[in-house]
């Protein structure tokens, strides 16, 4: 049998944001061979019709090369938006005086409507608005249910439709918007494999997109708001994975808080065994450079080396020149992080405390068993991936193989650190189990002939959430028989 060598050996994974930029057949495929593992699908952007178009094009590639990948549909959310200048835009000094309100009337040098009467009942004397990304600060200085008299802290240019960010309130608003659940009702239709929600703001937030997902795809939390971050350990628990969006939290909280933020995110996501991305300006100057500054190259870099399941390319991928050049980019730098012994030393330094349950008493058992026999892979039966995912959490030195009925689990899977995923039936028979596992290690390239893995599985085959069996093997090329026996 013919290896896959499609199944990659990374541990970190790469998510990539389709845009004009990739949304062909032949980029996608293109995309996906230099290391794409999720594609990214960003609803504040593009029409059904083209993230339609994407996904039977992504479906496409998955079926042709026989490997799972991820689709991730990203709402919108709430984004507050300025409304429209009779002239476009205007310019205002800093020190100015200006005035919003719930008027639709096109806006002028006094005043501009902000078309979300929420707002105005969360803000008082003294709350700051930031406009495009931060890069205009507003001072409330008097305010009522449909009016805010503001002075510009920082003044710029207002033009139509900007953002609005309100750092320092909790808005009284749901996460999800009219146009999100309609997105959502047509990205489960189509079969996405996780959602992310925007601007996520407490807890409750996640248990409304929980209630509409209804188990259809996983939830993803995009860590944004200093008042997610407040509540960060409630929203991992809820939530399936997180993203640290750099991009709007760096608005909302101080640039220089960023870093440990992140590093914060990514930690309570370690503990509680649940995949988390960092994202946005990653390698931000390859939207116009065919390579990256060494600080971007860095920065990939120490998501990877904090443990990071996934980095992510937005508009790198999307809308930049060169997004082929970007993925190939991420590829080596986190196979260069990877297969240095300071990644291994700290990967091997950190401990987690276990659970009392059955999946981390074996997986956490098969990391040490395949370190000391020198197995190339642990190979987990699952049936919900939630094995899968402690095997994950264990950080093992060798790939973990996947095996799974549930093509959706398997896709899920593949935002996951070090898990790769072949979809099967469950094996009827012990025997079947260890034979299955072997063939399928070595037909898609994660064991050679002679090598040893280690299968986790559970008794009776193919109940959800039991695992109880710790097996190692030594792998067979078909025809011929091993040369190295384990007894
Ligand atoms: P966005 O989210 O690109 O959808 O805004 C990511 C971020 O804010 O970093
Ligand atoms: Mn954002």
């Amino acid at each position: 049998m013919e290896k896959n060598p499609l199944h990659r050996q990374r541990s970190t994974k790469v998510v990539a944001t389709l845009g004009p930029a990739s949304s062909s057949d032949e980029m996608v495929e293109r995309l996906f061979l230099e290391g794409v593992d999720v594609f990214r699908l960003n609803f504040s952007h593009g029409s059904h019709d083209g993230h339609l178009a994407n996904i039977t094009r992504i479906r496409a590639i998955e079926a042709k090369y026989g490997v799972p990948i991820g689709i991730m549909m990203d709402l919108q959310g709430p984004k507050l938006r300025l409304g429209g200048f009779v002239y476009d835009r205007i310019e205002l000094p800093t020190g100015a005086k200006f005035r919003l309100d719930l008027d639709p009337a096109p806006g002028g040098e006094q005043r501009v409507c902000l078309p979300h009467p929420e707002i105005f009942a969360a803000m008082s004397k003294g709350t700051e608005l930031l406009v495009d990304d931060g890069k205009v600060r507003l001072r409330v200085d008097d305010c009522g249910p449909d009016f805010a008299e503001v002075t510009a802290l920082v003044g710029g240019t207002l033009s139509n439709r900007k953002g609005v960010n309100v750092p320092n309130a909790v808005l009284p608003i749901s996460a999800l918007t009219e146009k999100d659940r309609k997105d959502l009702a047509f990205g489960l239709d189509h079969g996405v494999d996780w959602v992310a929600m925007s601007f996520v703001q407490r807890p409750e937030d996640v248990m409304e997109g929980r209630g509409l997902i209804g188990g259809r795809a996983a939830l993803l939390a995009k860590i944004e708001k200093p008042s997610a971050l407040e509540h960060l350990n409630d929203i991992i628990r809820l939530s399936d994975g997180l993203m640290v969006a750099r991009g709007d939290l760096g608005v909302e909280i101080p640039p220089e808080d960023v870093p440990m933020a992140q590093r914060r995110i990514i930690h309570a996501c370690r503990k509680a065994g649940k995949p988390v991305i960092v994202a946005t300006q990653m390698l931000e100057s390859m939207i116009k450079a065919p390579t990256p500054t060494r600080a971007e190259a860095s920065d990939v870099a120490t998501a990877v080396l904090e443990g990071a399941d996934a980095v992510m390319l937005s508009a790198e991928s999307a809308a930049g020149d060169f997004p082929l050049e970007a993925v190939a980019m991420m590829n080596r730098i986190i196979h260069r992080v990877q297969e240095d012994p300071l990644f291994e030393a700290r990967r091997d330094a950190e401990t987690l405390a276990l659970q009392d349950s059955g999946a981390d008493a074996i997986t956490s058992a098969a990391k040490q068993v395949a370190k000391t026999i020198g197995a190339s892979a642990i190979v987990t039966y699952t049936s919900s991936g939630s094995t899968t995912l402690r095997a994950s959490r264990e950080r093992p030195n060798v790939p973990i193989f996947c095996l799974t009925a549930n093509v959706s689990v398997a896709r899920r899977l593949a935002l996951a650190w070090a898990v790769h995923s072949a979809v099967t039936e469950h094996a009827k028979s012990f025997s079947e189990m260890v034979e299955k596992a072997c063939a399928l290690a070595y037909k898609n390239g994660f064991a050679g002939h002679g090598d040893r893995i280690v299968i986790t599985a559970g008794v009776p085959f193919g109940t959800a959430g039991v695992t109880n069996i710790l097996r190692f093997a030594v792998v067979e090329a078909p025809g011929q028989a091993a040369r190295t026996t384990l007894s």
